[in-house]
Order: C-alpha cells, then structure tokens, then sequence
C-alpha cells in the first residue's frame, strides 16, 4: 500500500499546485483556469481526458491492468464569495473570492494520487475515474454533472469522496457508518395582512405577529416533535418587512427565509411538512395569508455500507489513526447527488488544529494545511488498490 512517506517526494509539486489554486480562486461554474490547469496536468501524465462536463467539471480516465470494475475519485474545486485575511504570501489575489473549504487542497491531493496512479497502473486492475466537480458550494455541481451524464459517460461500481475537516488529527481518516452530513433546504414563507397605522393595529392585520409566532413555532419541531437522539434544525436566516424609517406603520407583509437540516430523509420530509402547517396555522391564528414555500436542495449525505468498510480497510495501514465512530455534521454536501445515484462512500481527512484560532472552514483565516496533501494522495491510492485488487 502507498504510504504518505512515499508521497513525500511528490509535496513540493503537490503544493505548488494546491497553492496556485488558492491563489487564483474561482466559484462555482466559473473554475476555467482551474479546470484547464487540472485537464493539463492529467494529460501531461498520459491520463484521458474529458473536459466540459457541467460547465468546467473534468474527468480523467486511468486504466489498470485488464479489469471489469471502475470506481470514481471525486474531488471539488470551486471557492466562496470572501474575501480572504490570512495575509499569506499565496493568499487570493482576487476580492470576494477565496479557497476557505479546502477544496484547493481536495483539487491538489487528487491530482497527486493521479500522478501516482498513472505511473503504477500495474497496481491495479480495472479503470479509475478522477471526478473533477464544479460547484459544490450551494449551486449543486454534482447533480447538474449526474444530468448530464455522468455515471453513463463513465461507468462505475462505486464513487468515493474525502473533505479535510480540521480539529481532527493530522492524517487521520474517519468513515462515519451511516450518516455523514445533513440534508440542506431552504424554505420562504411571507405572511399578508393588512398595512396600517402603528397607532391603530385594530384595522389592520398584524403580519409582524403571525411572522413572531410563526418563528417560535419553528422550534417546537426540533423540540418537541423529532426524536431527541435524531437530529433537526431549522433557522431563520432572513427577515423583512416594513421600513426602519416607518416605525409608524404596521407593514403590511413580512418576508422570513431559513434553512432546514436533517440527517434522516424521514425527518426532512416531516420538517417541510411542519414548516407548512406551522405557517398555514399561524396565519389562520393572526388573520393573515402565509404562502410557504420549501425548496429542497440537499440531501442528506449516508455512506453505503459496504464502501464505508472498503474506505475504513484502505485507510488501515496508510492513515495516522482511523475513526469509524465520528459523529455526523449539520453541513450538507451536494456528493448526495451522488450517493443517491450509484454506492458510495464520504471520509473526512484530518488536518489538525488550525494554525489561526478562527481558521475554521468557511472563516476568512482559513488555510488548507499542505502537511495533509501526501496523506490524502496515499490515501487515494490505498483504496484503489484495495478496491481494484
Ligand atoms: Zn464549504
Ligand atoms: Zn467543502
């Protein structure tokens, strides 16, 4: 098996790449140069090619020895409207747009795997396909790539995923069982009275109050409605109404938008029913129209059993420490898309305490630890090997 000590050679490269892309950060739909630098470097190491796929998503072709099994490697690469203040020398030369995920670091290990691939493809027998995806960050990426043909253009038996998660060890690889990451849903609901005098409430109707019950209301699902041991959130994220320079006046709508979390598509589908009801309900209480809307977006993320073991077995023997037991994220991954279509299966990659105190994910501090590269690419290659004996 490939080990991260045998991946040392290739860290220099492997970080040189993984940091020009966090220079040059692109989101979702729009990774052209990215996307150009990645079908280069495939191509350079004899690796097919095919690019175009959902926009700017590529996918490299790796034969073994003759064989009938093919898995997919999935890596993303699309960055976050943000602006970046780590002050590193090969920080975003770009505003508002920044590598804070990682991805960056998922782009460069997979390509170092592929290097490695290319030039051992006695090591395994049957096809390898590097899934380069685009816009995993809210635009959904992975189904627009399934859309369009995908899983037909490349057959597969199974697809795997890894995302760095820091706080856990450098190096460690953990393969939840069963669920990985939540389902992600947005729901919109606008409450209709009727606007009036802040003076005289009594000839109006209050959409201001149905929207403040309703958001209380909201709570009771998680609280008391889901299985305390089960997981369910819902937020508000958005409220409007009325004018800060109207403080007279009882507006006349209220606007609230949210998200919608649940690990279990039972409990999703019991949260977009409440989120109607409580709305309706509300609003029959206040004398008031709700017009709620739930749109689904994001399945929850559950490894497939099977691949979750071949995941665990390939990261025996290669990875620091490896964990079977890591507790679920609220997070939603759009890999979903995939898992819901062929087996599969997600492990986060240790990358140990961030160096800033705030540099978690999705923070402007973040940074992807190049320490981690080699042990993400020899993990790569471990379970090819195992998947592909
Ligand atoms: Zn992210
Ligand atoms: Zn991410």
């Amino acid at each position: 098996m490939p080990s991260p000590a045998e991946f040392a050679v290739a860290l220099p490269a492997m970080t040189a790449w993984r940091q020009d892309f966090h220079r040059h950060p692109e989101l979702g739909f729009q990774e052209h140069r990215t996307a150009a630098r990645v079908a280069d470097l495939l191509r350079g190491w004899g690796i097919a090619v095919t690019e175009g796929i959902a926009g700017t998503g590529v996918v490299g072709t790796i034969q073994g020895r003759p064989g009938n099994r093919a898995i997919a490697l999935r890596a993303d690469m699309d960055a976050l409207a943000m602006t970046e203040a780590t002050g590193l020398t090969y920080a975003s030369t770009t505003p508002d747009r920044m590598h804070a995920c990682g991805h960056d670091g998922h782009t460069a290990m997979l390509l170092g795997a592929a290097e490695w691939l290319a030039a051992h493809r006695d090591r395994f027998a049957g096809t390898v396909q590097l899934v380069f995806q685009p816009a995993e960050e809210s635009l959904g990426g992975a189904r627009v790539m399934a859309e369009e043909g995908l899983f037909e253009r490349f057959p597969v038996d199974a697809i795997y995923g890894l995302h760095n998660l820091p706080g856990l060890p450098l190096g460690t690889v953990a393969v939840p069982k069963g669920p990985v990451l939540a389902s992600s849903d947005t729901w919109e609901v606008t409450f209709t009275g009727i606007g009036t005098h802040g003076a005289k409430p009594h000839l109006g109707r209050d959409a201001t109050l149905a929207a403040a019950a309703f958001i209380l209301g909201l709570q009771a699902i998680a609280a008391r409605e889901v299985d305390p041991l089960g997981t369910a959130v819902v937020s508000v994220g958005h409220i409007a109404a009325g004018d800060a320079v109207a403080p007279n006046v009882i507006p006349h709508s209220v606007f609230l938008r949210g998200t919608a979390r649940a690990l279990e598509e039972a409990v999703r589908t019991h949260l977009e029913t409440r989120i109607r009801e409580i709305a309706k309900a509300v609003a029959l209480q206040h004398r008031v129209q709700a017009a709620p809307r739930y749109i689904r977006r994001l399945g929850p993320t559950v490894n497939h059993a099977a691949q979750a073991a071949v995941m665990l077995a390939a990261a025996t023997g290669t990875a620091t420490a490896v964990r079977d037991d890591h507790p679920p994220i609220t997070a939603g991954e759009d890999f979903s898309e995939f898992l819901a279509r062929i087996p599969g299966a997600y492990a986060w990659l240790g990358t140990g305490e961030p160096v800033h105190p705030e540099g978690f994910q999705h923070n402007v501090h973040f940074d992807f630890p190049d320490a981690a590269l080699p042990h993400g690419a020899a993990f790569w290659c471990s379970l090819v090997e195992r998947e592909l004996a």
